[in-house]
């Protein structure tokens, strides 16, 4: 039986694509009608991949949300799980002939009718905490990896991830360097947006594309003001504390006069160029993926070959490509990093390509779908020497699986290719 309530809340779609002035987000339940029940989406959908059941599949969650929307099917826990299991890869919307915004309405569904969820909430008041006081949350963290096994959360399933990690061994986040670096004659000023986990996790990505910038004599700003991107909020279905985080990125970003703002993270360069209008009006349109960048400057980037700093060098190491969802179905970037990587003289191989079951906060409330996904991607990886990504969360899963390889983002082998003989500048 539909309430009213719920039927009301899976109908709005018009005024809000007009009051949002867009279509991405908010291309919401009233498109399910269309679907013609092709299948398409499904065969691109890691979870149906892996679990094989319709529910698990994109074309099934659009089913079961129609169903919901028309009253056919009342909300229970068993549809909740079958919404919130949807990584959000955006590979579904990618193939979708008829470009049904699947995602949107799964959005939807978690930001207006998601189900109480003990896991679920305290994750979501880790995420709101460690995003407003990330530096504090980022401390916490590595007060209990530091303490280890004597802290009982520590053992805790959902930190099995972090142990992998290590944090306690990392150094301190990049945007205590949030600064302005300068090259004498600059030809372009270009912004960086981190994004969280190369923030805290990862800075040194962050430092390889400063240099990377500078070393091609691009001035670069590292701003104090950046926020999370929002996506693992959107991701909970907490859309107004996501909102907020989108105005404080647009004010810092939107006014900046620079040629580009490069993140290291595609998930963060979707939202802020794609998914923005659909939450605050407006977006970062000059916003781009690392490859994209530097896939334009391919002259500037030197040969690897023979690089001393790689495994197997002077050999013919065998390098594959791993395609982060956001990068493949959101920005259509797939060619750009294979010919920087050709360009830098690396035999490339390529493997089926695919979710490395990250997903966010899928990692932490699906961790058996998540490591099941992991571990056939990786085996398809087996042929190459080194595995390179341009995602920060994808190195985060693939280096947790990944112990006999290196696992690398592409702006280190740029940085590499870039520097040649030059000096490494202090950042
Ligand atoms: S690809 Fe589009 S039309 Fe086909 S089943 Fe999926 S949502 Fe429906
Ligand atoms: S976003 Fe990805 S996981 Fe979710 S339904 Fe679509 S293809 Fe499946």
């Amino acid at each position: 039986m539909n309430d009213g309530k719920t039927e009301d809340a899976l109908r709005v779609t018009h005024h809000e694509s007009r009051d949002k002035g867009d279509s991405s987000l908010v291309t919401r339940y009233s498109s399910l009608s269309y679907c013609v029940r092709c299948g398409a989406c499904k065969e691109l959908c890691p979870t149906y991949i892996e679990d094989s059941t319709e529910g698990m599949g994109a074309r099934g969650r659009l089913m079961l949300l129609r169903g919901l929307a028309g009253g056919d099917i009342e909300p229970s826990k068993a549809l909740d799980e079958r919404i919130f299991s949807c990584m959000l890869c955006g590979a579904c919307n990618s193939i979708c002939p008829l470009g049904i915004n699947i995602t949107g309405a799964i959005y939807k569904y978690r930001r207006d009718l998601r189900a109480p969820n003990n896991k679920r909430t305290f994750i979501s008041l880790w995420v709101k905490f460690a995003l407003k006081r990330a530096t504090t949350g980022f401390r916490i963290l590595k007060f209990i990896e530091g303490v280890g096994e004597v802290f009982p959360v520590y053992r805790l399933k959902p930190f099995k991830i972090l142990r992998e990690i290590g944090i306690g061994s990392l150094d301190a986040p990049l945007r205590d360097s949030a600064s302005i670096f300068k090259v004498s004659r600059p030809k372009g000023r270009i912004a960086v947006f981190a994004g969280c986990t190369a923030n805290f996790l990862y800075p040194g990505i962050g430092r390889s594309l400063i240099r990377s910038l500078n070393a091609m004599s691009y001035e670069v700003i590292l701003p104090k003001g950046e926020a999370c991107c929002g996506a693992p909020l959107m991701g909970l279905g907490l859309e107004d504390a996501a909102v907020r985080l989108a105005e404080k990125n647009m004010k810092t970003f939107k006014k900046m006069k620079v040629e580009a703002v490069i993140s290291l993270c595609p998930t963060c360069v979707h939202f802020i160029r794609n998914e923005y209008k659909g939450l605050v009006g407006d977006s970062i349109e000059n916003a781009m993926e690392v490859s994209q960048f530097f896939s334009d400057k391919l002259s500037a980037i030197g040969n690897l070959k023979d690089s001393h700093s790689l495994p197997l060098s002077g050999s013919s190491l065998k390098v594959v490509y791993h395609d982060p969802c956001h990068s493949l179905y959101s920005l259509n970037v797939s060619a750009e990093p294979r010919q920087i990587l050709r360009s830098m003289g690396l035999d490339l191989v390529e493997a089926e390509r695919g979710c490395c079951g990250f997903g966010g906060t899928f990692r932490l409330l699906y961790q058996d779908l998540s490591e099941s996904i992991l571990k056939k991607r990786v085996e398809g990886y087996r042929k190459a020497d080194m595995i390179v990504t341009s995602c920060p969360n994808c190195m985060v899963q693939l280096r947790s699986r990944v112990k006999d390889r290196q696992v690398k983002h592409i702006v280190e082998l740029i940085e590499e290719a870039v520097q040649g003989d030059r000096d490494e500048k202090e950042i």
